[in-house]
């Protein structure tokens, strides 16, 4: 595996398909299964690791973020990375005169909450792909809205890229990977799950309910709300929405989406499940 901190090194000359895993790094099994996915489906697979400061807000933890290159260089060894791409800030970000503006489905949840995030996101996806040039890139489910954001940016940019979404990778205890769960403290941890088990709830309950019914499904989501507060979440939102946009889900909506962030301490964490409608449930 090559270690490359600088564009002007990377010349790739791939034989083949090309891609690229794009992350922050602190890698856990979740990065190495997209890494898997990207592996067996393409013949040269470049990760870039780059802590994208235009992502993170103000008072955000840009600054705390974990990072261990030695240790994620071994991991990405390990699934059989060819190239990690380790960019300096200063060179990604030489200048910050244009950016990547996505429009529509970023007005909400992330995009309101965090201010600019997603600019910071297309932004640096954008030019990683200039720089890489690859055939597929590989995003996680686990933050749905960004995977919304590439591709609304891909199909409106006419990126010469196909983007490909893998599946959330889980705890055994059902808690989404995250570099951001070593922040987490032993009480923390063993709390953190019931994000994701109150979205099994839900979506078992929408399910029961019938796809005709989710009109009304949207006055309960306070009850989902309120069991995380009750275990010491604060939650900034646990809501039902449609894909792509992030608008509120009807009974036309082939899939739909239960996405939750909420606080445990000072540790941020997302999560969501998706519900797949059968064509004939309606
Ligand atoms: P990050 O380093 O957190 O920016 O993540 C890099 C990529 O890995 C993003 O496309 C994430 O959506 C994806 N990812 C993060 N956590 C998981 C997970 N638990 N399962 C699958 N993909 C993930």
């Amino acid at each position: 595996m090559r270690i490359v901190r600088n564009i002007e090194e990377l010349k790739l000359e791939p034989k083949g398909s090309l891609a690229l895993t794009p992350t922050m790094g602190y890698f856990h099994e979740g990065h190495l299964d997209l890494m898997r996915k990207a592996r067996e489906a393409n013949d040269t697979l470049v990760v870039s690791l780059f802590v994208n400061p235009t992502q993170f807000g103000e008072g955000e933890d840009y600054e705390r973020y974990p990072r261990n290159l030695e240790r994620d260089a071994a991991m990405a060894e390990s699934v059989g990375v060819d190239v990690l791409f380790v960019p300096t800030v200063d060179e990604m970000f030489p200048r910050r005169t244009t950016q990547v503006v996505v429009n529509g489905v970023t007005d909400r949840f992330e995009g309101a909450l965090r201010p600019g995030h997603f600019t910071g996101v297309a932004t640096v996806v954008y030019k990683l792909f200039n720089i890489v040039r690859p055939h597929r890139a590989y995003f996680g489910w686990k933050d749905i809205q960004q995977c919304m954001v590439i591709q609304r940016m891909v199909e409106d940019l006419n990126c010469p890229v196909q983007v490909e979404f893998v599946e959330t990778y889980r705890e055994p205890d059902g808690l989404a990977m995250s570099s951001r769960n070593s922040y987490l403290s032993e009480s923390e941890r063993a709390i953190a799950p019931e994000l994701h088990r109150q979205l099994v709830i839900a979506s078992n309950e929408v399910i029961r309910n019938g796809r005709s019914n989710i009109g009304s499904f949207h006055g309960q989501l306070g009850v989902y709300r309120q069991a995380l507060e009750a275990k010491g979440f604060s939650v900034d939102y646990f809501d039902l929405v449609s894909l792509p946009e992030f608008a509120v889900a009807t009974d036309k909506d082939d899939v739909i989406v239960f996405i939750v962030a909420a606080k445990l301490g000072r540790t941020r964490l997302i999560d969501n499940v998706r519900v797949y409608w059968r064509n004939n449930e309606r």
